[in-house]
């Protein structure tokens, strides 16, 4: 598993984004994260050691750009060589997630096609009202590979007209952070119901930090977040699911 983060810095779009881990994480640092730049490891696909190897060598799955979003309008002129990058390195499993899908098109490759293998794209919808916007845009794009990420989940959500084979796997987790909104469980179930009668993979991420169980508010640490989601064994298994890493917004301080 590898990182890449071609630029970083991003803007807030939605409801999902209040409690954002990139601005969070900057402004411990004294950053400000709606400044967006093209980082030092731009082109880290084509980087080589002495040995003429890879530094990311073949095969590896790489979460590409989880310090923005790779649709973001401040980087389209940076797009055209990320992907001509990706398209180099047909070896690795790009995975990127957006709540930009509506900008997929925009600076896509003229060999684009049907889509590339190596590309997975994680469409994020945190609430009913992003996911009737953006899945319809997001099912009809041509993307070989396609997830929706529920996460932040903020309320229940019906997907039961958008599921069906076109998506690999549905992906919900909790809010985390000090400010972290609460999860509903039930709300994780009925989505995991939808998969299940849709025939589609489920994966339960994360629970956030505040998460409602039979009507009990649990608070629960950062580190035990993607445990606590594993140990309710809600995982339905498929093509897309164990895809997200499980520290892609690493924040040790978090829980302070
Ligand atoms: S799109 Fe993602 S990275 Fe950008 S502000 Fe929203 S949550 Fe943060």
């Amino acid at each position: 598993m590898a990182g890449w983060n071609p630029w970083h810095g991003c803007r807030r779009i939605s409801e999902g984004c209040r409690n954002c881990y990139v601005y969070r994480i900057d402004a411990r640092h004294g950053r400000d994260a709606s400044v967006v730049f093209k980082t030092g490891e731009f082109d880290l696909p084509l980087r080589k050691k002495r040995d003429g190897s890879f530094h990311i060598p073949p095969g590896e799955t790489v979460f590409t750009c989880f310090s923005s979003d790779f649709f973001l309008d401040l980087a389209d002129s940076w797009r055209p060589e990320a992907w001509a990058m990706i398209r180099s390195r047909p070896d690795l499993r790009f995975v990127m997630m957006t709540k930009r899908i509506d900008r997929f098109f925009t600076g896509l490759p003229d060999d684009w096609g049907d889509g590339w293998d190596n590309v997975t794209i994680g469409c994020t919808c945190e609430n009913q009202a992003m996911a009737d916007k953006r899945l319809p845009i997001f099912r009809a794009a041509p993307i070989k590979h396609k997830l929706i990420a529920a996460e932040p989940l903020l309320g229940p959500m019906d997907l039961s007209d958008q599921l069906g084979p076109w998506v690999e796997a549905v992906m919900p987790g909790g809010e985390s952070g000090p400010e972290a909104r609460v999860c509903n469980f039930d709300w994780v179930l009925s989505l995991r119901r939808q998969c299940l009668s849709a025939g589609v993979a489920f994966e339960y991420h994360q629970t956030g930090a505040k998460l409602i169980k039979d009507g009990r508010l649990y608070r629960i640490p950062r580190k035990y977040q993607h445990a606590q989601a594993r140990k309710a064994a809600l995982n339905l298994p498929g093509a897309g699911a164990a895809v997200l890493p499980e520290q892609e917004d690493p924040d040790p301080e978090e829980d302070e």
